[in-house]
């Protein structure tokens, strides 16, 4: 069972109600700063929700009926709102993320930058530590690559979302982004997982391309019971026996997440195909899906870019892209952001 603590609930208060749990004969941990939980651990049964509810301080309770409770829409009956900056994540926004899939230098960020700026895109994506499946393959610039990318949002005013690989470089990453990524590949490690969910900063978390929707919700769940409830979910395809493309875009998993989940949910038509023929259909039918968004990598030069240049679109397509899903978002009721 798992007690939600109001804010700034009295210290007296919460004596209190350990002792009243305690007295039950019943054990407990407290955790998390800013919205605390307690979680009681031992002889669930011998307490009464509604015994719980009516003590003071206490703003929710629910029994752990769910691997995942605080990823469910049983913990928040709202949809979660996920403030990037001024900006807040509606529900009835379809938010478009665009960028490279790596910085490259700082004059390529720069001008990409510029363009995506001036038509709109507030978020700008590019990787500095870049997951490679081969150690041949180019792995990013590293810190300058996030000095470029935080230098080229600031100058267009947009904000950033880049990826973290490992828990020691987490808080180098979170010193110059808006947004960390935790990409596919790393959906299941816990250390960075509970590491992120430390950090004040919303996390976009990519779905492992081998999880089942259960495991990318638990890693979720991990993030947000280490503290940190601005989770943004990523579909971004799953390996299948199918080889005609990349990956193949769990389009399911997007009503499914939006029933079981109150997390948005973006998808990444990019890496979901590998090919980038595929963005614009993808893309409309991400939001046709009800997705949140979408996340898409936009190349200055697409064939000449260091990684996933053949599933990176140029200029002239992405504006293709973002005046299909403006044209298609009203008919779902939804604003393209
Ligand atoms: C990326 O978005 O840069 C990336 C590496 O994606 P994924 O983790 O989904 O492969
Ligand atoms: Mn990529």
């Amino acid at each position: 069972m798992i007690v939600v603590l109001k804010r700034g609930m009295s210290p007296q208060d919460l004596e209190r109600l350990k002792r009243k749990i305690e007295d039950l004969g019943c054990t407990y941990e407290v955790y998390g700063d800013e919205e605390p939980l307690l979680r009681i651990r031992s002889n669930q049964h011998r307490i009464a929700r509604d015994f719980i509810l009516s003590q003071p301080g206490v703003q929710d309770v629910f029994r752990l009926t769910s691997g995942h409770p605080l990823a469910n829409k049983g913990h928040a009956t709202e949809s979660t709102v996920v403030a990037i900056g001024d900006y807040r994540l509606e529900p009835d926004h379809f938010l478009v993320i665009a960028g490279p899939c790596a910085v490259e230098s700082e004059e390529q960020i720069d001008e990409i930058a510029r363009a995506l700026s001036q038509v709109g895109v507030r978020v700008l994506r590019g990787g500095a530590f870049k997951p490679r499946t081969s150690p041949y393959s180019f792995q990013g610039l590293g810190e300058s690559g996030l000095r470029y990318l935080r230098a080229a949002a600031d100058r267009t005013g947009m904000k950033i979302v880049t990826e973290a690989l490992s828990s020691s470089e987490l808080p180098l990453v979170s010193e110059y982004t808006d947004i960390l990524q935790i990409g596919s590949r790393n959906m299941q490690n816990f250390p960075l997982l509970k590491a992120a969910g430390k950090q004040n900063r919303p996390v976009l978390l990519k779905r492992g391309m081998n999880a089942t929707v259960e495991e990318f919700l638990l890693a979720a769940e991990y993030v947000l019971e280490s503290g940190n409830r601005n989770v943004l979910l990523c579909e971004r395809g799953i390996r299948t026996f199918e080889k005609a493309t990349r990956n193949t875009l769990d389009i399911n998993a997007v009503p499914l997440i939006k029933q079981i989940s109150h997390l948005p949910i973006l998808v990444d038509p990019s890496h979901a195909s590998g090919k980038r023929n595929l963005i614009l259909p993808l893309s409309r039918a991400a939001l046709a899906a009800g997705a949140d968004g979408i996340m898409i990598e936009v190349h200055n030069h697409p064939d000449a870019a260091k990684s996933d240049g053949s599933q990176s679109i140029d200029f002239a397509a992405f504006n293709e892209v973002l005046a299909s899903v403006k044209a298609f978002a009203p008919l779902l009721a939804k604003k393209v952001m």
